[in-house]
């Protein structure tokens, strides 16, 4: 047997070292904590459990559904986005069903992507924008964020040789794992840009709907002229804690929502019935669940900035998503400082350099464990490695 040369291409798995320590720890008798993963410690609303249950008992669910996602899917979905960004939507052209965005992302590639075509991913950035390239045999091109920047891109900065050669630009605001957000100005650019250099942008919006302090994300389709230039997809995975139920939909320009349509026709067979009928509860259904959800992340969110920094991290406020994304003390990096959070206070926390080689300077911290966790994790840090992070402590 060979391994085929594309999955070569897969960076190696960094943080092997990482779990081996983890699973050592736990084998003595260490409670780790885990805060690690971006995968909510809330259940899915009741209302969307009792929609799939009653589809799932109507034998009509039980059959393949429909390649596209059902119409009532669709638009369930078109009419999600009228009411939540005042964009409108054709639900049999312009909406795609997709096995949780995730799935959508992946196979983009496959389809606007010949092999050596370059596409922009951000470094740092949500991993599959990458490997899905290399998949592809694609040349990912890594986008620098920097802090400074809001971490989001400097359209100017990209080469103009590497523009003219990208077929695809990969973005995410609100930002996996950097919680940054972006407004319609930027997007307003991203669109101009895009057009100029005919690139197909690719907005994962996943997380417009976690967001605080009265702050609403924008959809990238709000912008001038984005339908002619990109697609936007999303997922209800962390919107409605749905994340087992893999769901997720893909928007905006139809050509290009019809082509991902095309290739999944000779991959999947689309997801269960009556999982779509749960998310057509969940979109057109009371709203009240997420924002109850979205106010315990806050509270959450509020309560470990200000743990962690009295323990002494630097733990910036993000304004959406349930991730911090924290800067190493000085003489770590984030793979160092992710061991000795989880020698010295049996925390386990991501190491940025897993999101790109920007990545290395910090460690993302996710909002999505018990609050009695997150105290117990703040105190351990504050008593074991507080004091050596602060600035003169080392
Ligand atoms: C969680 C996440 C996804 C995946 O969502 P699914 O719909 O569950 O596949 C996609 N993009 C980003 C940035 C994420 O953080």
């Amino acid at each position: 047997m060979e391994i085929a040369r594309r999955m070569r291409s897969i960076p190696p798995y960094l943080f092997a070292d990482l779990d081996r320590k983890r699973a050592a720890l736990r084998a003595k008798g260490v409670d780790v904590i885990n805060i690690a993963i971006g995968d909510p410690d809330l259940p899915t609303p009741p209302h969307i459990i009792a929609a799939l249950t009653e589809a799932a008992r109507n034998p009509a669910t039980h059959v393949y559904p429909p390649y596209e996602g059902t119409a009532e899917f669709r638009q369930a979905v078109a009419g999600w986005y009228a009411r939540r960004f005042g964009v409108s939507l054709d639900p049999d052209r312009e909406v795609l069903a997709l096995i949780g965005s995730k799935e959508g992302l992946a196979h983009i590639p496959w389809v606007f992507v010949d092999p050596g075509d370059v596409v922009l991913v951000s470094d740092p950035g949500y991993p599959v924008y990458r490997t899905a390239t290399l998949m592809a045999e694609g040349t990912p091109y890594p986008v620098p964020l920097r802090p400074e920047d809001g971490w989001r891109p400097d359209l100017g900065a990209i080469p103009e040789e590497i523009a003219r050669r990208a077929k695809v630009f990969f973005l995410n605001y609100p930002n996996n794992p950097t919680a940054a957000v972006a407004d319609l100005a930027f997007f307003n650019d991203v669109a101009d840009f895009a057009r100029r250099h005919g690139i197909l942008v690719v907005h994962d919006n996943t997380y417009s709907e976690i967001a605080y302090d009265g702050f609403r994300p924008p959809s990238f389709l709000e912008a001038r002229g984005a339908k002619e230039v990109g697609i936007e997809l999303h997922s209800l995975s962390k919107t409605y804690c749905m994340t087992g139920w893999r769901l997720g939909f893909a928007v905006g320009n139809p050509e290009a929502v019809g082509a991902l349509g095309t290739l999944k026709t000779n991959i999947d067979s689309g997801q269960f019935t009556a999982i779509q009928a749960a998310g057509v509860a969940a979109l057109t259904g009371p709203q009240q669940a997420v924002r109850e959800r979205v106010a315990v992340w806050e509270a959450r969110r509020n309560a470990v900035v200000r743990g962690l920094r009295a323990a002494g991290l630097d733990a910036p406020m993000p304004r959406a998503t349930f991730y911090l994304w924290i800067p190493v003390p000085g003489g770590y990096d984030s793979v160092s400082f992710a061991a000795h959070l989880l020698e010295a206070a049996g925390v386990v926390v991501a190491p940025g350099i897993g999101y790109g080689q920007r990545g290395s300077g910090h460690i993302r911290i996710s909002l999505t464990a018990p609050d009695d966790r997150f105290a117990e994790a703040i105190r351990r840090i504050g008593d074991r490695v507080g004091a050596a992070a602060r600035p003169g402590g080392r």
